[in-house]
């Protein structure tokens, strides 16, 4: 249980599709937006391949994608939204997508990054893997002056990522109790109405996850992470 940990003015989710963060850390988010910490969304794709629909165009499902995003985050409560709008399916790990999750880090200055588990054995989702990949390597290049130092010719300075918390990780070593966020997160799934079906099932099963998650520790919900603290 990680309620001693002191709360930071500003954290950001660095995640591969839309709704990865409302499943992976939605819960903790709502709590801590609560309590006035700054968060900002940082989107590597926008999920335009994410569809049944022979109809539907990638174009027209990005947009659709980000919409629901926002509608998502504002029930979280997250302030600001960031789409790199890489491709959905081929996020790959790259020097340039390194620069942009770097620059994203140096405009909104986190204390905190909520990021997939890149260590997570058997992620069989190559988006995901890079994802996680893509904010650790972001975070150390936005700490140093000379890493993308063309950045940093106006206003924009580097910036040093304190903490680290790896969502969808097989390995937690903190949790949170989402008890009082469970609806929102819940909620927040549900503004995905392109994405999902069977909402009712699918929240009963968000439900069970989160209990069986906060079991352990006595809770009724909780979401548990791999926290990382850097020098
Ligand atoms: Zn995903």
């Amino acid at each position: 249980m990680a309620d001693e940990f002191p709360l930071p003015k500003r954290a950001m989710a660095i995640f591969a599709h839309p709704d990865d963060v409302d499943f992976g850390c939605s819960g903790t988010l709502a709590l801590w937006a609560d309590r006035g910490v700054h968060i900002t969304y940082c989107l590597l794709t926008s999920g335009n391949k994410g569809t049944h629909d022979p109809k539907m165009t990638p174009l027209r499902l990005s947009r659709i994608r980000e919409k629901e995003q926002q509608a998502a985050g504002r029930v979280v409560g997250a302030k600001e939204f960031t789409f790199l709008r890489h491709d959905d399916g081929e996020l790959e790990v790259s020097m340039k997508l390194r620069g942009e999750v770097c620059k994203a880090i140096r405009i909104h200055k986190p204390d905190v990054v909520f990021a997939q588990d890149p260590w997570r054995e058997y992620q069989m989702h190559p988006d995901h893997r890079v994802a996680g990949w893509s904010a650790m390597d972001g975070i150390i290049a936005a700490r140093d002056h000379l890493f993308f130092k063309e950045q940093l010719r106006g206003k924009l300075t580097h910036h040093r990522v304190r903490h680290v918390y790896l969502f969808g990780t097989a390995e937690p070593n903190v949790w949170f109790d989402i008890t009082s966020t469970l609806d929102r997160k819940i909620d927040a799934i549900g503004s995905h109405k392109s994405q999902v079906g069977d909402f009712k099932g699918l929240s009963q099963r968000m439900r069970a996850f989160a209990g069986s998650t906060g079991r352990g520790w006595g809770l009724e919900a909780a979401e548990g992470f791999r926290y990382l603290e850097l020098a």
